[in-house]
């Protein structure tokens, strides 16, 4: 029996590789879609999505990923769960592992997305699901009443302080500067939030707790280097995101951040591997952005297939 060889592998199910693999199949080309977890990638763990548009009043990020989901089963798109442990160019075939088997196919198209990025300070790995969280949607209700810290500025703080005011009884922003990064509309929600005070030019330099779970987190003035203790039953990180590249070692060409570089067609430094999304170095990481670089990929790798016969 002869090894399938597909025209296109998409790598990870977020808005990118979604958008990638509803045009692809729609292309008929042959397109698997391999996926770590679940389908969805980070807008899974968005609870209100406000900017994408066609859905006045807002969507669910679940909700709105079921509908990208539901569109691709129209084209039947494959779709498979696994770990693509590394990438092998061997020109018109690219070699895949994945979770130790072979996979082969003519192009790819890497949509790994981004994780959040870990603070790095002492009691938190240790603290992580007893108070330490990255995701205020996932865990938020289970801080009903009791005080809470959001570490960052961007939107996903902001926004994330926003949701957790449902719940607790105080929130804590803990902004190493005094302006936020922020979007202007979210500050001005944020400001009429009586629920969350902002605690401006401090950065969290330890989080400690007891056998309940954590207690306190000490932070450091990065004016006066003042240090003080604050009381937090839970700590939500959200200061950016890290995107998921430590398997394109020397694969693709990434830049410092480990971001994949790539050229206005979503190309990266090797024939055949595009990248789309989070993943990928460019100035806006948004839903419609990402869906944008699907798109864009896909019809170059049309393209590309069509001139690699
Ligand atoms: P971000 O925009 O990169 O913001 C990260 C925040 O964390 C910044 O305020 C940064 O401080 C702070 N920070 C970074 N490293 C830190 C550290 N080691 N210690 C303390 N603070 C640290 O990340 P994000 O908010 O997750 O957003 C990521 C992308 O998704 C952005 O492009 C954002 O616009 C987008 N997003 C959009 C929406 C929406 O459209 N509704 C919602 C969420 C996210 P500085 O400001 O000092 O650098």
């Amino acid at each position: 029996m002869s090894e399938t060889i597909y025209d296109v592998v998409i790598i990870g199910g977020g808005p990118a590789g979604l958008t990638a693999g509803l045009y692809c199949s729609r292309a008929r080309l042959n397109t698997l879609l391999i996926e770590k977890m679940i389908l969805g990638g980070q807008v899974m763990i968005t609870t209100d999505v406000e900017n994408y548009p066609g859905f006045p009043g807002g969507i669910t990020g679940p909700e709105l990923m079921e509908r990208f989901q539901t569109h691709c089963q129209e084209f039947g798109l494959q779709v498979t769960t696994g770990d693509v442990q590394s990438i092998e160019d061997q020109g018109k075939i690219k070699h895949l592992i994945v979770d130790e088997k072979e996979i082969l196919t003519r192009s790819v198209i890497i949509a790994t997305g981004a994780e959040p990025r870990k603070l790095g300070v002492p009691g938190e790995k240790e603290l992580v699901g007893r108070g330490v969280s990255y995701c205020a949607t996932c865990d938020g209700a289970f801080f009903r009443n009791a005080t809470v810290t959001i570490n960052g500025g961007g939107d996903t703080a902001v926004e994330e302080a926003m949701f957790l005011s449902r719940f607790a009884s105080k929130v804590y922003l803990v902004h190493r500067r005094d302006q936020l990064r922020a979007i202007s509309l979210l500050q001005e929600r944020l400001n009429a939030n009586d629920k969350i005070e902002v605690v401006w030019n401090s950065t969290i330099e330890s989080c400690e707790g007891d056998n309940s779970g954590l207690t306190h987190i000490n932070l450091k003035n990065t004016q006066s280097g003042e240090e003080s203790k604050l009381e937090t039953q839970g700590l939500f990180v959200a200061i950016g995101v890290t995107p998921k590249t430590s398997f394109l070692q020397g694969v693709v060409d990434l830049d410092d951040s480990g971001y994949i570089i790539t050229d206005y067609q979503c190309q990266t430094s090797v024939p055949g591997i595009f990248a789309a999304g989070d993943v990928r170095q460019s100035v806006l990481k948004q839903i419609a952005t990402a869906v944008g670089d699907g798109a864009t990929s896909a019809s170059v790798v049309e393209k590309y297939l069509a001139e690699n016969e």
